[in-house]
């Protein structure tokens, strides 16, 4: 019996007093401001890991509050991944334009379709090439990823034994480069990137600068993310000028710049029922 009531409490997972306060102030900025911005990481956050990532689908219940939300025409919504971001419209399969940088914040496609790439120097493109043509040799038993700006080893679901083999090898290959050139290394849970260009802490210092270009406001600002990639873009949203909130939403909490912890999916599907009924509320006031 002891046990029954366990699960049913883990099952039920309610929300810490704190976190629940911070909710609950946050939304009520949202439903009194006209325009708020929502950015969203995509994997682990809005969708549970895959090792073929083509099948990693929105959370049951997702894609409708995103295409609610758009409808209701008072957030600038924007997914912020470490994909390319064409791959993203396909993935939310939905029938409206969406905002999303890609390559953790080197691409940006707008809501029209128009998409820009940060350039990356040729000398930084060249010292990726020959990372390319070395991890093509041998691979360390780990996947590799290609991007325009990046090469991107992943060892997710090899043993710990294999994944430390793998780690350890492609340090070896990517820390002589990193920093020289503009290049960095970007740790990420089950894997390492060596890339050039913005991460996402400066794709959200982009969007509330244009927000308050284009607006003439500091809206509130959300950013709800799971991985170690995403911390820079907390401290971006924790250092905004108006209403903002970070959540860290993934299955087990971390330490983390985050403000408050939720747990996929049911986490999600909370956050995303909050702002709806902010924003709707907001709606029928303006009626
Ligand atoms: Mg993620």
């Amino acid at each position: 019996m002891p046990n029954a009531i366990c699960e049913e409490r883990n099952l039920i997972d309610p929300m810490p007093p704190e976190t629940a306060e911070k909710l609950e102030t946050f939304f009520a900025a949202v439903r009194s401001a006209p325009q708020s911005i929502l950015l969203l990481d995509y994997d682990g956050t809005m969708s549970p890991f895959r090792i073929d990532r083509f099948q990693a689908r929105p959370y049951a219940g997702v894609r409708q509050f995103l295409a609610r939300i758009q409808k209701l025409g008072r957030t600038r919504m924007a997914v912020i991944t470490g994909r390319p971001a064409a791959e993203i419209a396909p993935m939310l399969a939905l029938d409206i334009p969406f905002e999303v940088w890609g390559l953790h914040g080197a691409e940006h496609i707008a809501l029209d379709g128009r998409r820009q790439m940060e350039q990356a120097s040729p000398a930084a493109l060249a010292t990726l090439e020959q990372i390319r043509a070395e991890l093509a040799r041998n691979s360390f038993g780990g996947l590799i990823e290609d991007k325009p700006n990046a090469v991107v080893m992943h060892w997710r679901g090899a043993s710990p034994q294999k994944a430390r083999a793998i780690e350890r090898k492609t340090r070896k290959l990517f820390e002589p480069v990193a920093a020289i050139d503009g290049l960095s290394l970007l740790d990420f849970e089950a894997g390492v990137e060596l890339r050039v260009g913005r991460d996402k802490g400066g794709a959200v210092e982009a969007i509330l600068a244009d927000n308050r270009e284009t607006t003439g406001r500091d809206s509130p600002v959300a950013y709800l993310g799971d991985d170690l990639t995403d911390e820079p873009a907390f401290r971006a949203v924790n250092a905004a000028p108006g209403p903002s909130l970070s959540v860290l939403m993934r299955r087990a909490p971390r330490s983390t710049a985050a403000a408050i912890w939720l747990r996929p999916p049911d986490g999600l599907r909370t956050f995303l029922a909050g702002w709806t009924s902010a924003q709707s509320q907001v709606a029928k006031a303006k009626v």
